[in-house]
């Protein structure tokens, strides 16, 4: 591990005083933590530094080629006032394996996560306190060598900010409405859909725009090769229950490996609901959702945790999810996970890293 040093920032910010105005992404705090990167030396210079504005030449290439990955995870207050992450070598585990996509270096998962607990000891009053907030890390890898041409640079900066973010729900659990995309795809066998991958976020927000402007708060990706299987929504999995059965799309390559995913299938296996993990085709599932088969759809992800889905539009059609409503499924797996985050309930799969 990189020995890390620490220069504290001389004035503080003001930190923002109504948390049920926190949001999401609009506030950093205090510091942050870099480090570089050089081909045939290795990560070096890993430091805790004031928040500032980076310096880059126009040249650089994550500017023209886009090698830029990120993660996203939380930092959770617990009832009695401690600190504590959730699957945190994952997160860092899961950048290495989009790197390594990416043709970049595979990270210091040691000194990144050792730098993370530092930054938040440090930054640890801009851990929101109010029920459903949290502080939000955002790591981050881009290339910075200085040269035009399309080959992996030999530079790079890794760095973490963080961001005190707000309750994603301030009335309970509320349905959203999906816009199936047919005709942009997000991914395809042998691409990047499996990486948090700058490129990948770039390439969704036109389909994203358009769901929006149709009254759909998020896309949901069929397959890019028949546009006939269900992949996932702009930063979610997607599960869906018919009655205790919980199914969701495989991981094949192309669908990004949530971690909420990971841990809501294996908490639903330990409260006794049955999963699979297949191929769904779209067809079926909105046949499944118009008979009342289809129980109940939801998104898992950092951010929401679990975003129930009360109505999907594909081709022009449109189909009500349950009874629009949160359902009992979504509602114990929401529950339960996030009883675990918070430190309400045991941690029994030892997920949790205290601060
Ligand atoms: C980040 C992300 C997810 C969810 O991953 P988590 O690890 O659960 O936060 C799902 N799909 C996409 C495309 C994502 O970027």
């Amino acid at each position: 591990m990189l020995p890390i040093s620490i220069t504290r920032a001389a004035e503080l910010k003001k930190k923002p005083q109504d948390e049920s105005k926190l949001g999401f992404g609009h506030y950093f705090t205090d510091h942050m933590f870099l480090m570089d990167y050089e081909e045939g030396r290795g990560w070096y210079n890993a430091r805790i530094v004031p928040y500032a504005d980076f310096a880059l030449d126009p040249a650089s290439m994550v500017l023209h080629y886009g090698q830029a990955i990120f993660e996203g995870s939380k930092c959770y207050r617990t009832p009695d006032g401690g600190l504590q992450l959730f699957r945190p070598e994952a997160n860092l585990a899961r950048m290495t394996r989009s790197a390594q996509r990416m043709c970049m270096p595979a990270l210091d998962e040691e000194t990144a996560l050792e730098g993370l607990k530092e930054l938040i000891r440090l930054e640890a009053d801009w851990v929101p306190h109010s029920p459903g907030t949290s502080l939000y890390i955002r790591p981050t890898m881009i290339s910075m060598d200085v040269h035009l041409g399309v080959h992996a640079s030999k530079t790079y900066l890794f760095f973490i900010i963080l961001s005190p973010v707000g309750s994603y729900y301030k009335d309970g659990l509320k349905p959203v409405g999906i816009y199936v995309e047919d005709q942009y795809v997000r991914a395809v066998r042998g691409g990047t859909g499996f990486t948090k991958c700058a490129g990948n976020y770039a390439a969704s927000i036109l389909a994203g725009d358009i769901a929006e402007k149709k009254g759909y708060s998020q896309v949901l990706w069929l397959d890019g090769v028949e546009q006939k299987y269900i992949e996932e929504v702009g930063s979610m999995n997607m599960m869906f229950a018919y009655g205790n059965r919980i199914v969701t799309p495989a991981l094949n390559g192309s669908i990004l490996p949530g971690i909420t995913r990971d841990s809501i299938l294996t908490l639903a296996r330990q409260l006794g609901y049955e999963t699979e993990e297949t191929r769904l085709p779209i067809a079926d599932i909105f046949a499944d959702a118009k008979s009342g088969k289809l129980t109940e759809a939801f998104g898992t992800g950092t951010a929401a945790v679990i975003s129930p889905v009360g109505k999907l539009c594909w081709e022009n059609d449109e189909v009500i999810i349950g009874n629009g409503d949160i359902g009992p499924v979504s509602q114990k797996l929401y529950d339960t996970l996030t009883g675990i985050q918070y430190g309400r309930l045991p941690d029994e799969n030892h997920w949790c890293m205290r601060l």
